[in-house]
């Protein structure tokens, strides 16, 4: 019986994830994510789904982020009825982003409204948040390395990628017998030697691999490393009796910082300095790792054994209400502020931003990508000025970006856990990269799997895997 792949996006961007594999009569879709970034990318979400969503059976998610489980809830809206599988981290964190995504569709929606933006009458969400709730009852929960039947047709493993919390390769046979066909998606690949998270476990063996290229074409930083070039920032801010902000992604990124705040704390690299967690996703994001310890390396474990809050910097606060997040403009330095969103725009770091960027005892610290059109890329590289509340402010601040804290694997690092197959897939398809960088991707995977095809799949392509 004919085992078939067709790619329904995140192909020639980064964003939106979704394949299926169809056999006989049955199809499992893997991730279901929304498309991000510039208008004409995100105007894809309102197409119709290439398939009615009624026909698809199940779906796997590989890991939270958004781009691969923000359409979900229009998906389950349009008629989605089988179940959701993901891992149980991942199903926590679903219902921490979800209702969060909800929230940014229908305060975009009220804003076009208002400014009478959109060319439609009037411009509707995505989805809301009912359509979050009734897909988060679909969800069904699993262990990684525990494989699971779906039906006839399909089996499912999850093995550890890294990444983020409860982050996944899927690993899905396919058929029975001398049918039977392996395919292995990658996910978003994470990174070796990074704290808190197991590295990614070396790929079984698959006839076609399914993998990512966000970083296809390019190396991390490695001299000198994230955390001491951390420590240097903040000996200059106790030095210079000032604020430090730091914008963050809620999931992972602000986790690592304040994990290695704590180390250089213990270590006695950097004085024991105030430290504010200034965003209710962040801290519930936080607050969700504890439960998640199947996730956690050896040196997480081993350190956890003898203090139990391992996230927690010395002097740690975490601000849940507005009026809280409100006081910290009258705080004095020195003292860290962490919060969203990452690239500054939107969350409260932009209040934090009004306050004290014109200062030039501020440090603004970039620890994440900034993405071409957000306030943060702008920022970067136009450091004079900011546009804030409708004002252009002056910037005295001094702005210090470090890049090594990715939680995407780099090519060599991509290279390294593909390398770890058995035996070379006969096909591997690249997925999830801009369309510049697809192709050197696959010169250097062509290199290193000589014998393998290597296809750079298009939106709407489908291929008969035999
Ligand atoms: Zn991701």
């Amino acid at each position: 019986m004919e085992t078939s792949i067709r790619f329904f996006g995140a192909c020639g961007t980064v964003t939106g994830s979704r394949f299926l594999v169809e056999h006989a009569d049955d199809n499992i879709l893997i991730d279901c994510g929304l498309f991000q970034g510039p208008r004409e990318i995100r105007q894809l979400n309102r197409d119709p789904f290439p398939i009615p969503p009624a026909d698809i059976n199940h779906v796997a998610i590989t890991h939270a982020h958004i781009d691969h489980s923000g359409y979900l809830p229009r998906l389950v809206r349009q008629g989605f009825d089988g179940k959701i599988h993901a891992t149980c981290a991942t199903s926590d964190l679903l219902q921490i982003l979800l209702p969060d995504a909800a929230m940014i569709q229908e305060e975009d929606a009220a804003y076009y409204n208002r400014k009478k933006l959109s060319r439609h009458k009037k411009a509707l969400p995505l989805y809301n948040s009912l359509d979050v709730k009734r897909a988060l009852a679909h969800i069904q929960e699993h262990k990684p390395e525990e494989p699971f039947k779906l039906g006839e047709n399909f089996q499912i493993v999850y093995h550890t990628i890294g990444h983020i919390l409860g982050a996944s390769m899927i690993y899905l046979k396919v058929g029975r017998g001398e049918d039977q066909k392996d395919i292995l998606f990658s996910g978003d690949i994470g990174r070796y030697g990074v704290p808190i998270l197991k590295d990614p476990v070396p790929p079984p063996q698959a006839d076609c691999l399914v993998i990512e290229s966000t970083y296809g074409d390019r190396l991390h930083t490695r001299e000198p490393s994230p955390r001491e070039q951390l420590a240097e920032v903040v000996n200059r801010i106790y030095e210079n009796k000032g604020v430090l902000l730091i914008p963050s992604f809620a999931v992972g990124r602000t986790q690592n910082i304040l994990y290695h705040l704590r180390v250089l704390e213990e270590e006695g690299t950097i004085p024991e300095l105030p430290v504010f967690v200034d965003s209710p996703m962040a801290i519930s994001v936080t607050n969700l790792y504890y439960n998640h310890p199947e996730h956690f390396d050896v040196e997480l474990v081993e350190y956890i054994s003898e203090d139990g809050e391992f996230l927690t910097p010395k002097n740690f606060h975490m601000t849940r209400s507005p009026a809280e997040s409100r006081k910290l403009n009258h705080r004095d330095g020195p003292i860290i502020i962490i919060s969203a969103s990452g690239m500054l725009t939107g969350g409260r770091i932009r209040h934090h931003l009004y306050h004290h960027i014109q200062d030039p005892s501020t440090e603004l610290l970039f620890v994440g990508y900034q993405a071409h059109g957000t306030r943060g890329r702008n920022l970067i590289e136009n450091p004079d000025t900011i546009h804030i509340f409708k004002q252009e402010v002056k910037v005295r601040a001094r702005i210090t970006q470090i890049n090594g804290f990715s939680a995407h694997a780099d090519y060599e690092e991509m290279l390294k856990w593909a390398s770890g197959m058995p035996k070379r897939p006969k096909r591997i398809f690249i997925v999830h990269g801009e369309e510049d960088v697809r192709p050197i991707w696959a010169k250097k995977l062509q290199k290193q799997f000589p014998d393998s095809e290597i296809l750079i799949p298009e939106i709407e392509d489908s291929f008969a895997i035999d």
